[in-house]
C-alpha cells in the first residue's frame, strides 16, 4: 500500500506515524509546503516572550528523524497543488517551481486552516501586519518587533491565539491593546465567567476594546469602530488573529464535498466522498457529540485523534466515532481558564433545557498558603441532571477539574454521579469535597428544587429596582464593601433575627461565595419562607462580574467597594 499524506503537522504527522505502526510494509510519503514538519503550533506565542528560548526548540521532529525512526519519507517545501482522482495521483510543486506527480493508493489530507484576513480592513497587507500559524510567521513577527523597536502592539481578535500573543508581548515589555468584535473575549466561555479574564487583562495593562471592529491599519495606528464611535489606537505592529478558515483549496479543486461550515465533509471514518481520500484536523467538519451536528473545531488533540482514526481505517481497523465535546484551556497571566462541553449559549442554541451551578470554593484547603478561590460553572440538563459542560477560572489547577467534567460528559455522567465521584485529596491539592463535587451538590439542590437561585448577572437589576437583599456576612466584611442597598444580618445572628425578614416579598440572600447564604436560606425555608433566593457566586462573584464593565464604561458601581479575595 502506498499512502501519501498532505500536511506534516498535528494531523498529517500523526496519521503517517500511526500507519507505520500498523503496517511495516506500507510506503508512506508526507508532503509539507512549509520548511518544517511536526512543530508545536501551540507553543509559538511563547517564543515572543522568550519562554521558548529559540525557534528551533519549536520543532519536534525533523524529516531525517521521520525517515530513520519511522521509515516515512518527508518532503518539505513540497506543495500539493492538485489531486488527479482519476489517475490516483497528486501533483507536487517544489520550491524552485518544478512539478511532478506522486501516485497513491490512499491519500490523507491534513492541510490545516488559514488565518482569516478580512479584505474589508484597509491596510491589512501592510508590512507591519502579521498572522501567526507556523514557525516562519512567528519568527517574522519577532524579528520585526525586535529590529524596528516596536513599542505599541495591537492584537485583533480575542480568541486563544490572540490572547496568548497579547500576554507574551506584555511579558516582553510592549504596550498591548486587544480589539475584539464581540462583547467578550474567548467565545467558548460565557459572558459572566469571562469578566474575570477581562479584569485580569485590564489589571495586567492590556487595553481591551470590546464590541469594536478594526477598519483600517496604518504604519502607526489601528482604526476601529465601536458602534458609531471611531477609535484610533497607536500601533507599530498589528497581529490579526480573527479566526481561521479550513484550507479546502485542493479538496474543492478535486471535487471533494465541502460542508455548510466550509470544512471538508467526511464520514465517521474521516473518508471524504472519495473513499480513497481521507481528511482530518482543522480542515474538516467533524461530528459534535453535544449538539449532534457537524462543525469546525480547530484544536490539536482532536486533530491527532482524527488522524489516528483515519489511519486505523486505512489499515482495516475500526474506530467508534463518538464525536468531539470541545475541551480547551488557556493561561491568562495569573488566571488559568478551562472549559469543556456546552456553555449556556450553546445549550440555548441546541434547545436543551438546562440550569447551572456557580460556585467559588477554595481550590485547596483555606489555610494552605497558595489556596485561592476557583470560579466554577457547571451546566446540566433539566430534568435529567445530565452534565452538559463546565467552565473554570482561577489561579489553581482548573484543568484537573475540567478534565474530570470532560470524562463525566464522555461517560454520560449526571449530577448524582459527580456528587459521588471519589477524587483523591490532600490539603495541598484540593479540599475533601472537591470543587467539582461542590458544584454537583449545588446543582442537585437546584435540580430537586430544594433551593432557588439568582445569578450574578441579575443582581444589578435587583439593586436598581430596590429588591430586598440580605448580606449574611459578618459586620466587618459588610463594612469593607457591600451592595448599595443590602441589609446586613450576619449568619451568626440570623436565627435570632429571622423575624426581621419579610415573608410577603421576594428576599435575596448572599454572603461571600454563596455557602453561608445557603445556610441562611435553609433557615428561612425551614421557617416557612417560600419566596427566598440564594445569589449564586455571591459578593465575590458579583465583584468579579461587575468590575470590568464598571471601569471600562465608567458605569456607577452597585457596590460600595469590591472584594476580590
Ligand atoms: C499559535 C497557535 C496556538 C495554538 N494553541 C493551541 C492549544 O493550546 N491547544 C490546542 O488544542 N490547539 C492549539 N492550536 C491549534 C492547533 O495547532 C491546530 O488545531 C492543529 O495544529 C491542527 O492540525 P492540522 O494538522 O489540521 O493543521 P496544521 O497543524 O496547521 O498543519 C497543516 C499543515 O499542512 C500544510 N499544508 C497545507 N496545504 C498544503 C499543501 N497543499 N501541500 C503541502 N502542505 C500543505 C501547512 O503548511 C501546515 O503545515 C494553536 C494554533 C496556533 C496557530
Amino acid at each position: 500500500m502506498k499512502v501519501v499524506v498532505i500536511g506534516g503537522v498535528a494531523g498529517g504527522a500523526s496519521a503517517a506515524a500511526r500507519i507505520r505502526r500498523l503496517d511495516e510494509e506500507a510506503e508512506i510519503i508526507m508532503l509539507e509546503r512549509g520548511d518544517y514538519v511536526s512543530f508545536s503550533n501551540c507553543s509559538l506565542p511563547y517564543y515572543l516572550s522568550g519562554t521558548v528560548a529559540s525557534s528551533s526548540a519549536l520543532i519536534m521532529m525533523t524529516p531525517q528523524a521521520f525517515l530513520s525512526r519511522h521509515n516515512i519519507q518527508v518532503r518539505v517545501n513540497s506543495e500539493a497543488i492538485e489531486i488527479l482522482r482519476d489517475e490516483k495521483c497528486v501533483v507536487v510543486q517544489e520550491k524552485d517551481g518544478k512539478t511532478y506527480k506522486e501516485s497513491y493508493d490512499k491519500l490523507v489530507l491534513a492541510p490545516g486552516a488559514n488565518p482569516v484576513v478580512p479584505r474589508s480592513i484597509q491596510g491589512a497587507g501592510n508590512k507591519n501586519v502579521f498572522t501567526v500559524r507556523n514557525v516562519d510567521d512567528i519568527c517574522r513577527l519577532k524579528e520585526y518587533v525586535d529590529t524596528t523597536g516596536a513599542k505599541n502592539l495591537v492584537v485583533a481578535g480575542g480568541g486563544f491565539v490572540g490572547i496568548e500573543i497579547a500576554e507574551n508581548f506584555v511579558d516582553a515589555g510592549l504596550n498591548v491593546s486587544l480589539v475584539e468584535g464581540a462583547d467578550q473575549i474567548m467565545g467558548p466561555f460565557d459572558y459572566d465567567m469571562v469578566q474575570i479574564l477581562h479584569k485580569e487583562m485590564m489589571d495586567k495593562g492590556i487595553k481591551l476594546y470590546l464590541s469594536s471592529m478594526v477598519t483600517a491599519i496604518t504604519e502607526t495606528s489601528v482604526k476601529a469602530k465601536k458602534g458609531e464611535q471611531e477609535l484610533e489606537i497607536p500601533a507599530d505592529a498589528v497581529v490579526l488573529s480573527i479566526g481561521v478558515a479550513p484550507e479546502t483549496t485542493l479538496a474543492v479543486k478535486a471535487g471533494l464535498e465541502v460542508g455548510a461550515r466550509r470544512g471538508i465533509k467526511v464520514n465517521h471514518n474521516y473518508q471524504t466522498n472519495d473513499p480513497d481520500i481521507y481528511a482530518v484536523g482543522d480542515a474538516v467538519e467533524t461530528f459534535g457529540r453535544m449538539n449532534r451536528q457537524y462543525g469546525i473545531l480547530a484544536l490539536a488533540g482532536p486533530a491527532q485523534r482524527e488522524a489516528r482514526a483515519a489511519a486505523d481505517h486505512i489499515c482495516g481497523k475500526y474506530h467508534n466515532n463518538k464525536g468531539y465535546i470541545g475541551s480547551s484551556c488557556l493561561r491568562v497571566f495569573e488566571q488559568n481558564a478551562a472549559c469543556t462541553g456546552m456553555n449556556e449559549k450553546m445549550a440555548k442554541q441546541a434547545g436543551i433545557p438546562y440550569d447551572i451551578a456557580y460556585v467559588l470554593p477554595p481550590d485547596k484547603v483555606g489555610i494552605m498558603p497558595d489556596s485561592h478561590y476557583m470560579a466554577f460553572k457547571l451546566i446540566f440538563e433539566v430534568p435529567t441532571g445530565r452534565i452538559l459542560g463546565a467552565q473554570a477560572i482561577g489561579k489553581g489547577d482548573v484543568t484537573r477539574r475540567i478534565d474530570v467534567i470532560a470524562t463525566m460528559i464522555t461517560m454520560g455522567g449526571t449530577l448524582e454521579d459527580l456528587k459521588e465521584l471519589e477524587l483523591c485529596y490532600s490539603p495541598v491539592y484540593g479540599t475533601a469535597k472537591d470543587v467539582v463535587n461542590m458544584a454537583a451538590l449545588v446543582g442537585l439542590n437546584v435540580l430537586y428544587d430544594r433551593i432557588r437561585q439568582v445569578h450574578v448577572d441579575q443582581v444589578r437589576g435587583l439593586v436598581e429596582s430596590g429588591a430586598y437583599i440580605i448580606d449574611v456576612r459578618e459586620k466587618n466584611e459588610y463594612e469593607a464593601g457591600h451592595l448599595k442597598n443590602a441589609i446586613n444580618i450576619p449568619l451568626s445572628e440570623f436565627r435570632g433575627r429571622i423575624n426581621e425578614v419579610p415573608k410577603d416579598i421576594p428576599v435575596y440572600l448572599h454572603c461571600r461565595t454563596g455557602q453561608r447564604s445557603y445556610y441562611a436560606l435553609c433557615q428561612l425555608l425551614g421557617n416557612g419562607y417560600r419566596n427566598a433566593y440564594n445569589v449564586s457566586g455571591s459578593f465575590l462573584g458579583i465583584s468579579l462580574y461587575e468590575y470590568f464593565n464598571d471601569q471600562a464604561e465608567g458605569r456607577e458601581p452597585i457596590v460600595t467597594a469590591y472584594n476580590f479575595k
